[in-house]
């Protein structure tokens, strides 16, 4: 499609036919927190580079977050660090669930990528050293991004994720075995429960994400990060940003994206807009069903993809 494209009827009929189709998974549960969410919500926005957003559906109504400020907070700490980081984290796909164990043992405590639970908390790790305090960090930055100075942390979302939190705790005490962790853990695990329990809209983290699409620029003109290092985040969310199905999504959507087990997926045309879809309905891979087929949809309708 050509420009200037106004993304309100795509959006529009992307809701309809997903309010036709049946089956949209069950939300995380693993959280009690989050077993509640009614599957049939869903939500959309698009934004674009300009910070002009459409939506449909329930594209205001907040949610948890979760797995989707991993983008957020590897962003920031690549920001203060550059490449140092990728001594401690690497950036191939896990073929693994986002929670998985296994391959750390082998790998000497290194994570194979910064989007899976193991590479997530490294990243969140180093970003609180840089900073002093992580999660405050990157509520300030989606904040600034999005416009939207009330986005909070659900307090008890992040209590509900601690009190339920044995594998990532084991995850953080492994690589701390290693001596890939900095914090001590208990305090790494208080910033990562409460960077995941971070609330925004569809509205909200598709304008946070607006720094992939214009080459790593802020919001407000300045830049968080090089053309390069915008370039090399949105092609580890091509590759390890929805974990065991990454190649599905990319097959599927072709573009760099981002899940979250709160049912959000964030995604990017880079040089043209970002997107958010929320449904909190998950596949069994933690990915939202109706929000990656609403992804499916977007890309194959109106041509938008990086491929
Ligand atoms: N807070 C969740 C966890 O650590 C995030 C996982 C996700 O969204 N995939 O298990």
């Amino acid at each position: 499609m050509s420009s200037p494209l106004t993304f309100q009827p795509v959006l529009d009929r992307i809701a309809a036919e997903i309010e036709q189709t049946p089956g949209r998974g069950r939300p995380a549960d693993y959280i009690p927190a989050l077993a509640a969410c009614d599957p049939r919500r869903f939500g959309m926005a698009v934004a674009e580079l300009d910070g002009t957003v459409y939506g449909v559906g329930d594209w205001r109504q907040p949610f948890s977050t979760q797995s989707i400020t991993k983008v957020f907070t590897l962003a920031l700490d690549l920001a203060h660090e550059a490449d140092e980081l990728w001594e401690h984290v690497g950036r191939e796909p896990s073929g693994n669930p986002f929670n998985s164990l296994v391959q750390l043992e082998y790998e000497n405590g290194i994570p194979r990528n910064p989007f899976i639970n193991a590479g997530a908390l490294v990243v969140t790790d180093r970003l609180h050293t840089q900073t002093g305090d992580a999660a405050g960090t990157l509520l300030d930055f989606l904040r600034a991004e999005s416009g939207n100075e009330h986005l909070a942390i659900n307090e008890d979302v992040a209590a509900s994720e601690s009190a339920h939190g044995d594998r990532n705790a084991a995850l953080a005490h492994f690589m701390a075995a290693y001596g890939n962790i900095g914090n001590p853990v208990p305090v790494l695990l208080d910033e990562y429960f409460r960077q995941c329990s971070v609330e925004a809209s569809c509205a909200d983290l598709a304008l946070a994400t607006g720094f992939l699409a214009r080459h790593g620029i802020r919001a407000d003109g300045s830049r968080l990060l090089t053309m390069s290092q915008a370039k090399e985040v949105n092609a580890v969310m091509l590759t390890c940003g929805t974990y065991d199905a990454a190649g599905e999504f990319a097959y599927r959507v072709g573009l760099p994206g981002k899940s979250g087990v709160g049912g959000g997926v964030i995604a990017v045309v880079p040089g043209r807009c970002t997107l958010c879809v929320w449904s909190p309905g998950l596949d069994g891979h933690g990915n939202s069903v109706a929000g990656v087929a609403a992804l499916d949809r977007f890309t194959t309708i109106t041509g938008l993809s990086v491929f």
